[in-house]
């Protein structure tokens, strides 16, 4: 299909930091996707937690399926407005890449402890599992994947650290805008979230669906469905529901990006980026119910004791491991040690509490309990 004047057109990318010979049988940004599929930190998104901690039940979603909705979504988005879809599929599998166990409990934990050392973002990890860490190539570190997806990567950064980013972080501090596959990648995410938070809530039992009737998204949709089909009940009726509650806000967002792309017309990718705000977004009632909901999960689900138990013991385990490693290198596996002293010797631009930080934020919520039981458990063996 023949993309929209304003889309990524690999033709016009601003490439790779290691120039390679282009693919011969598939685009750039397939291949760039390629990649993210093929690494080892895709992976490990299957046992990282989104909300609820892996080992609490087989049906809650998990970074990694939590990353295949987001795409699933921004391909049907992209497709709908004849952008590049392999594009906004990389970014939408990427961008939880650099998330660190035990979903925003892990995150907020290692920022704390890293705060003295430059803090720790999980966006700007997401980059650096991409442009550093993966170890797969022989001739470059990282995936070496195109500007744009890197681009799409960053969705957010601090100021203070975009200064170091060079052209991928500029739009940070002259307010400009990532591609449109980045924009719906963004969306897509925030769509993918709040309606399986929903569904997953009403799973374990934290939210009740007459709670969940308070907020006009789902009510509007649940009357619907009730209407339509008043003997459906139980988790059939939750899934038409939530089903319905994504395709109207995909719908929203589609015929009102349609409307802002036709009133500023930008007439290629560049133009787009020119502009002080992003061009796919809701219709304001749309954002205003959409932030309601996010609103509600905050306080009604992330919130909960059940749920934040475990953010608690959580930021327990992130810390204690992070304290441990940090006063005694020589607890680190030897792949560990070996950067350290090497960052030691001043071979690397990095803290040693940065790698440190690297090595926690990999883990997988499965292995930052046996790294922490074989740390402070008298009767685990190594
Ligand atoms: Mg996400």
């Amino acid at each position: 299909m023949a993309l929209s004047p304003y889309a990524s057109d690999e033709l016009h990318s601003r490439g790779r930091l290691f120039a390679e010979t282009p693919p011969r049988f598939r685009g750039e940004y397939q291949r760039d996707r390629d990649r993210v599929i093929h690494c080892g930190a895709f992976r490990r998104l299957e046992y990282k937690t989104q909300v609820f901690v892996n080992h609490e039940g087989d049906m809650f979603r998990t970074r990694l399926t939590h990353s295949l909705e987001v795409a699933q979504i921004g391909r049907s988005i992209a497709r709908a407005l004849a952008l590049n879809e392999d594009l906004t599929e990389t970014i939408a599998l990427s961008h939880d890449l650099g998330h660190t166990p035990f979903g925003h409990a892990g995150q907020s934990a290692l920022n704390r402890v890293m705060h003295p050392y430059g803090g720790f973002e999980h966006n700007l990890q997401s980059l650096r599992v991409v442009d550093q860490l993966e170890e797969r190539y022989a001739e470059f570190n990282g995936l070496n994947l195109t500007f744009e997806s890197r681009e799409g990567i960053l969705k957010h950064c601090s100021r203070a650290k975009a200064y170091d980013l060079g052209e991928v972080g500029r739009r940070f501090i002259n307010n400009s805008q990532p591609s449109l596959e980045a924009q719906v990648a963004d969306v897509a995410d925030a769509i993918a979230y709040n309606n399986h938070d929903v569904d997953d809530g009403l799973r374990c039992g934290i939210l009740t669906i007459e709670q969940m009737r308070h907020e006009l998204l789902f009510n509007q949709q649940y009357d619907q469905v009730r209407r339509l089909h008043p003997k459906v009940a139980g988790r059939r009726l939750i899934h038409e529901v939530i089903r319905r509650m994504i395709n109207a806000q995909v719908t929203d967002l589609l015929e009102e990006s349609q409307r802002t792309l036709q009133q500023y017309h930008p007439k290629n990718s560049q133009a787009v980026r020119a502009l002080s705000q992003p061009l796919i977004r809701f219709s304001a009632t749309m954002e205003a119910a959409h932030q309601s909901l996010k609103q509600f999960l905050r306080q009604q689900l992330y919130s909960h004791y059940h749920v934040h138990r475990m953010t608690v013991k959580a930021q327990r385990t992130v810390e204690a491991l992070f304290n441990a490693f940090s006063e005694d290198h020589a607890l680190l596996p030897d792949k560990v040690q070996l950067r350290l002293q090497q960052a030691e010797a001043g071979d690397m631009v990095e803290t040693p509490q940065r790698l440190i930080a690297d090595y926690i934020a990999g883990m997988t919520d499965r292995y930052a309990i046996s790294e922490y039981k074989r740390l402070f458990y008298p009767d685990e063996i190594t």
